[in-house]
Parts: structure tokens; sequence; C-alpha cells
């Protein structure tokens, strides 16, 4: 089977002694492509440098909410200008990680907000889908993706929400990231809405190194885990792994406008 990772953090000094080896077992496991989200500009440039030595790298570039404090108003400018600089470069995929997180009450939701706006505004402009964080904020971002509309959607990493806010996102043309959190028993809530969401709406992500599925608790998590992620989460959906990682493969490829055909 072959499978995209469409949320790492592999540029993180998590993986700086191993990154190489961390690869090469990806390969051996059928992990084709992986996606590097930069999360402050801090990061952008090594993201860019890993991403650019990597054919099977892919980047996105954004400020995300939890960051809130370190990013500045030129870091936004500067977004901009690095987004318009690659325009048409086939490895910058999206916009991301950005997003509302109400879940860390120090994070000042007004300034999340504008943040937010901005960049779903530049994900318009430059016609790239956006790749979403978004912890207890799903009335407010669902509300702002219908003001934008944005036309390439996007997913919405590391979905944990309801069905109706599922159906919600699909409507506005996104895709529901699922990965290790849904692969923990306690998990009841999320496995039973898993288990309902439709299948043309779901991408396969590892969020590593965080978010470690059931099977390597509390240790470092790696985009090597994914194909025993996709096989967990086909259980909890009744379905068998080769059917989901198939169509997770295909809905991956459709958002980033990837040829499937391209992926070897
Ligand atoms: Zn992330």
């Amino acid at each position: 089977m072959r499978y995209i990772d469409t949320h790492t953090h592999l540029d993180f000094p998590d993986f700086d002694l191993d990154r190489q080896q961390v690869l090469a077992r990806c390969a051996e496991v059928g992990v084709e492509r992986l996606v590097i989200l930069g999360v402050y500009q801090q990061n952008w440039d090594q993201v860019w440098r890993l991403v650019e030595a990597d054919d099977r790298l892919f980047a996105a570039f954004g400020l995300h909410p939890v960051y809130l404090e370190q990013h500045q108003s030129a870091h936004l400018d500067e977004l901009a200008d690095r987004l318009k600089r690659l325009a048409g470069h086939p490895q910058l995929c999206a916009v991301g990680e950005i997003g509302l997180d109400y879940f860390l009450a120090q994070l000042d939701r007004e300034r999340q907000q504008q943040l937010f706006d901005n960049q779903l505004s530049l994900a318009a402009e430059v016609d790239l889908p956006a790749l979403l964080h978004v912890r207890r904020a799903h009335a407010d971002t669902i509300a702002l993706l219908k003001r934008h509309r944005l036309p390439r959607g996007g997913i919405v990493h590391a979905f944990a929400g309801s069905l109706e806010e599922a159906r919600e996102y699909i409507k506005l043309g996104f895709k529901l990231g699922l990965g290790g959190a849904a692969t923990w028993p306690q998990a009841k809530r999320l496995r039973r809405t898993l288990a309902a969401l439709p299948i043309n709406s779901l991408v396969l992500e590892t969020d590593s190194p965080d978010m470690a599925p059931s099977f390597h608790a509390h240790q470092r998590n790696s985009p090597e885990f994914l194909p025993q992620i996709c096989q967990e989460l086909a259980a909890v959906r009744g379905e068998p792994a080769n059917v989901l990682a198939q169509a997770c493969l295909h809905n991956s490829c459709e958002l980033f406008g990837w040829p499937c055909a391209a992926v070897t």
C-alpha cells in the first residue's frame, strides 16, 4: 500500500539525530509523500531546506495560533512574500499550519481570529489549500470559512469535532485529517464519529513528533507509523485497511492537485 502523511513536523529537533533513517524507513513501509508544516517565521527556512533536498517532501507555511506570542505583523508580510515567490513550485502545497486554539486560555482570541482571517485571505489569493489547527473553536472556524469560501478547501488536521461539524467542513470543501488520537480506545466519541464519516472526506496524518498512537504510547510519533495507524483506524470503521489507505491516498492527491499515478 501507498500512503501520504498530510501532517508532520519533521523539521523539529526531535528528528535531528535520525531524520534520514526515518525517511528511509518511511520508504520501506510505503509512506511516499510527507507534508511538513511551518508553524512560525523562525522555522520556515529549515522546512524549505529539507523539502528542497528531497522530492518526497512538500511544504506548507503559516503562523500557528499556539505560537501567537512569537508572531509579529512583519511575519505576515514575509509569509505573503514567500508564498508568492514560490508560487507554482511543485513542492509548495498549502498555507498552514493556521487556525484557532481556544483550549489554551492564555491565547487572545481576537488576535487569533485576526491572524487566521488574514491567512485565509492569503490562501485564497495564492490559490492554495489551507491546513488547519482547530481546538474547541469549530463554530468560529466554520463561520470564518463560510466568509472566505476557499476555492481549494483544505484539511482540518487532527479532527476531533462532532459529526455535524464534520459535515459543515465537508460542505466547505475540507477533508478531515485523522491519526494517532483515534487509535486510543478511550477516545470513544472520536471513534464513534470516525466510524460515521464518509470515506471520501478522510486523509491520514501523524502530526509527528506529537500525537503518539496507542501502540507507541508516550514515545516520539513518526511518519513511519502511518500504515499501522491506518490499520487501526480501518478496524474502528469496520472496513479493510487497504480500502481506507487507497481512499485516503486518492483524497490527498485530489486536494493537493497531485496526479495519483505520479505518486510512485
Ligand atoms: Zn501540526
